[in-house]
C-alpha cells in the first residue's frame, strides 16, 4: 500500500510554519520545481494543472492567531498571502464550516492531481530510457567486486552499482539486514470522493471556491462535475478504521449540510512513513551506492522534486 497513489497532491509549501531550516528550503525549491516540471511536461503534451492557491481556514482563536502571524511574516518576505475575514468567507458557495473564524489565503501553494502526474513521469523515464521491471525486491544484498545484488521476487537476481531505495515503508525490510536500521513508522490515511447534490453543485466549482481548503488538517478538494476528494485521515498504524473516516467525513462535527447530503464514489487508503528520531524526508548515503531516499510522511508530493535534486547530486558525487 503506498502513498503516493493515495494522495490528494496538496502543496504546502508557501504555508509551512517556519521560514529557515531544511524543512522549508526543501518545501520553497520543490514548489519551484514543480512549476518548471508541470510546464515542461505540458509542453511535451500531458494534460496537467498546476491549481493555484490555498485556503486555510481557522477553527479556533489560536489558530486565528496563528494564521494571522504567519501571514504578517509571509507578507514581510514579500509572499502573496491574505487574511480573510467571515464576511468574505460567507460569500463562497458551497458554504464553508459556519465555525470556520477567519482564513488565510496563500496564493503561490496549490494541488496537482497525483494520478495523471505520476503517469507522466512514468511515460517520460520509459521514453528516456528508464526499465520498469515492476518486482518486489525480496534481498539486497553487497557483491564484493563492488556493487549491489537484488534478488528479486522472480526471475535473474539484477546486479547494480547503485541503488536508491524509495520503497516507502518497505525500505526497512531491505536495510536493516545489511546493518542500517530505520527507525519509522507508517501512519495510515484515508480518503473519500464525494458527489454533491446536483443542487448543491450548481455552476460546479469555478468561481465558487477559489481553491482547495483546509478545515483542521482536513483538505478539500474541488474537482470538475460537481465532486470533491475529502482527505486524509491521520491514523497510526496499517489499519484503517471506520471510525476516523467517518469522523473526517463529518469535518469532525462541523460538516455543512450539503456535505452530509453528498454520496460517496469511493474511498481509498495509503500509507505514510514517519520517520522516527529524525525529520522528515529521509536523504542519506547510506554506504558507497547505497542511496536512502523516502520516509517524506505528509508531504512526500511535494518534496518529490526536491528528493529527485538531492538524488542527483549525490550521484554525481558517487
Ligand atoms: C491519503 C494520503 C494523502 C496524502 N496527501 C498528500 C498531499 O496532499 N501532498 C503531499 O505532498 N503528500 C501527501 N501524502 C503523502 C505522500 O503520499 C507520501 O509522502 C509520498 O507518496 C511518499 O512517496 P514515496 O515514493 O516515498 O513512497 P510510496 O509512494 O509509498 O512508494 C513506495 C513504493 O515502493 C514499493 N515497494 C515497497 N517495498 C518494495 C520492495 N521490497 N520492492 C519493490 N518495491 C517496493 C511500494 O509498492 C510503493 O510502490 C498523502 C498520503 C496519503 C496516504
Amino acid at each position: 500500500m503506498g502513498g503516493s497513489n493515495a494522495a490528494l497532491g496538496l502543496l504546502m509549501a508557501q504555508v509551512f510554519h517556519r521560514a529557515s531550516g531544511r524543512a522549508w528550503r526543501l518545501r520553497q525549491a520543490s514548489l519551484n520545481l514543480w512549476e518548471r516540471w508541470v510546464a515542461e511536461l505540458q509542453s511535451l503534451g500531458h494534460p496537467l494543472q498546476l491549481n493555484r492557491g490555498l485556503l486555510l481556514l481557522a477553527a479556533n482563536p489560536d489558530e486565528l492567531a496563528r494564521q494571522q502571524a504567519l501571514c504578517e511574516a509571509r507578507q514581510a518576505m514579500g509572499l502573496p498571502f491574505e487574511l480573510w475575514g467571515p464576511a468574505q468567507l460567507a460569500e463562497l458557495t458551497p458554504g464553508l464550516p459556519a465555525a470556520a473564524l477567519g482564513g488565510l489565503w496563500s496564493a503561490a501553494d496549490g494541488q496537482i492531481d497525483p494520478q495523471p502526474l505520476l503517469a507522466a513521469l512514468l511515460h517520460e523515464a520509459r521514453r528516456l530510457g528508464a526499465r520498469i521491471l515492476g518486482r518486489r525486491v525480496q534481498a539486497l544484498n553487497p557483491i564484493s567486486s563492488g556493487g549491489w545484488r537484488l534478488q528479486l521476487d522472480r526471475g535473474e537476481p539484477l546486479r547494480c552499482s547503485t541503488v536508491v531505495v524509495c520503497a516507502g515503508h518497505g525500505a526497512a525490510e531491505l536495510l536493516e539486514p545489511q546493518g542500517h536500521p530505520l527507525p519509522m513508522a507508517p501512519v495510515l490515511g484515508q480518503a473519500v470522493e464525494l458527489a454533491l447534490e446536483p443542487s448543491d453543485a450548481a455552476g460546479g466549482w469555478q468561481g465558487a471556491w477559489p481553491a482547495a481548503v483546509v478545515w483542521e488538517g482536513i483538505n478539500l478538494v474541488p474537482r470538475p462535475g460537481g465532486r470533491l476528494w475529502l482527505g486524509a485521515t491521520l491514523e497510526p498504524g496499517l489499519n484503517a478504521d471506520a471510525a476516523a473516516l467517518q469522523s473526517m467525513a463529518d469535518l469532525n462535527g462541523h460538516a455543512p449540510p450539503w456535505l452530509t447530503r453528498a454520496t460517496v464514489l469511493s474511498r481509498w487508503q495509503g500509507l505514510r512513513v514517519q520517520p522516527l528520531e529524525r525529520p522528515a524526508p529521509w536523504l542519506e548515503v547510506l554506504a558507497p551506492g547505497l542511496l536512502m531516499a523516502g520516509c517524506h510522511y505528509r508531504n512526500g508530493l511535494l518534496l518529490a522534486p526536491a528528493t529527485a535534486t538531492w538524488i542527483a547530486e549525490a550521484l554525481e558525487a558517487d
